[in-house]
């Protein structure tokens, strides 16, 4: 018999959880459009993800989701032909060059697999190669959705230092900004592009890059072809709806007001730690039932491991029984695998924004009594060793 009567929970990587005050924020009328709260409160929405962010550069927001601004951010910096360095460690990465390569400009990958993370002296060693400069960016995902993967930026600013190269350094923070410390300015990072669903618990729909001075000198020289997401009349923006290239998109703006204001009450290192603990009470679960039985972590070195999405391996065992006893029996939807060869063999757990012990334990409970339930060999005791990390938190 199915149990699944209550409140469902999504533990996959976006969109999270969207709290009611943020549902409740958006259930309104329609606002003035051009003058009034809208204009105050969209600066104090600005004001507030760039203290998320770290950065004192400038801001722009698109209707969109994360692919419109991976469009957005690379239309305003490079030109046809570009060529970009791409180093990847799971399947975001390999879409934004795909991407890439469809607008026109040349990315190169840089090939790193899903669990191990970057190797900053080899990047290092292709930039110094490159004695052209004919790199213009360095594209890379902070975390890796699909591998649970967290990139070291600052290992990457260094090797770019290192090599004194003056490429433009990208990173796709869709799915860490509002999970994992992110430091824009202080990591001498040129690109940010985020987006609202996953850290930032609000509906999809809000598509964001913030970018300094450097990038907007190159943008300033680049020839434009879509009028959209060229960033630069939205900054100077004379008129409000400038900032939009049109309607603002008011209820998401509401709604984002009011996750920002749950951010701003926690405040952002609290954010991070919350994130941190629940992040290794997950893994402590993982490691439990791989103790024995098929599953395990993806990424064995927990200093590159996610904070807001984790992927879980099974080495041929097919999960995908597991996710649907635990969707129509619990009520617990999970992420499924995907960018490895078969998306039965694992799944993923997301673990971002809206989220307290009862949320992470009983989603735990409900995966360690789907495995029982489906006789998935496993070892005994996760839920002690999740309880016991948020125990010591
Ligand atoms: C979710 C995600 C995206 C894509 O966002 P969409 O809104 O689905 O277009 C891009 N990059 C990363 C790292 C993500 O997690």
């Amino acid at each position: 018999m199915t149990l699944s009567f209550g409140r469902d929970i999504f533990m996959t990587p976006g969109p999270s959880i969207m709290p009611d005050t943020v549902l409740n924020a958006m259930h309104r009328a329609a606002p003035n459009i051009y003058e009034g709260e809208l204009v105050d409160m969209t600066r104090s929405i600005f004001a507030d993800l760039k203290t998320i962010v770290g950065t004192n550069g400038h801001g722009v927001v698109y209707i969109c989701n994360g692919h419109g601004v991976w469009e957005a951010a690379l239309s305003n910096v490079l030109q046809q032909g570009d060529k970009t360095l791409n180093p990847a460690t799971g399947s975001f990465a390999h879409g934004w060059a795909d991407l890439a390569r469809k607008m026109g400009f040349c990315p190169e990958i840089m090939e790193f697999g899903k669990s191990r993370g970057m190797e900053p002296a080899k990047i290092e060693t292709r930039l110094r190669e490159d004695k052209s400069h004919e790199i213009k960016a360095i594209m890379i995902t902070h975390t890796d959705t699909s591998s649970g993967l967290r990139n070291d930026i600052v290992a990457v600013r260094a090797a770019m230092d290192a090599a004194a190269h003056p490429a433009l350094l990208l990173v796709d923070c869709v799915a860490s900004i509002g999970c994992e410390r992110f430091e824009m300015d202080v990591w001498g990072v040129d690109v940010v592009v985020t987006a609202s669903q996953k850290g930032l618990m609000t509906p999809p729909g809000l598509g964001y890059v913030f970018f300094n001075d450097k990038a907007a000198k190159i943008a300033d020289a680049t020839p434009k072809t879509s009028p959209y997401w060229d960033w630069a009349p939205r900054v100077k923006a004379e008129f409000f709806y400038h900032q939009f290239s049109g309607t603002a998109p008011t209820h998401h703006l509401f709604g984002q007001r009011a996750a920002l204001d749950m951010i701003m009450a926690e405040g952002i290192g609290n954010v991070w730690n919350r994130h941190a603990v629940f992040a290794r009470a997950i893994w402590a679960a993982v490691e439990t039932w791989g103790s024995d039985g098929p599953l395990y972590l993806n990424v064995k070195n927990p200093a590159r491991r996610s904070n807001a999405v984790t992927t879980i391996l099974s080495d041929g065992f097919n999960c995908t029984p597991l996710r649907q006893w635990c969707e129509e029996k619990a009520g617990l939807t999970l992420g499924l695998l995907i960018g490895f060869d078969n998306y039965d063999n694992g799944f993923r757990i997301g673990h971002m924004g809206h989220l307290n012990p009862p949320m992470v334990l009983g989603a735990l409970a409900t995966i360690d009594a789907g495995l029982k339930a489906l006789d998935i060999p496993h070892g005994d005791g996760a839920l002690t060793a999740a309880s016991r990390i948020i125990a010591n938190s």
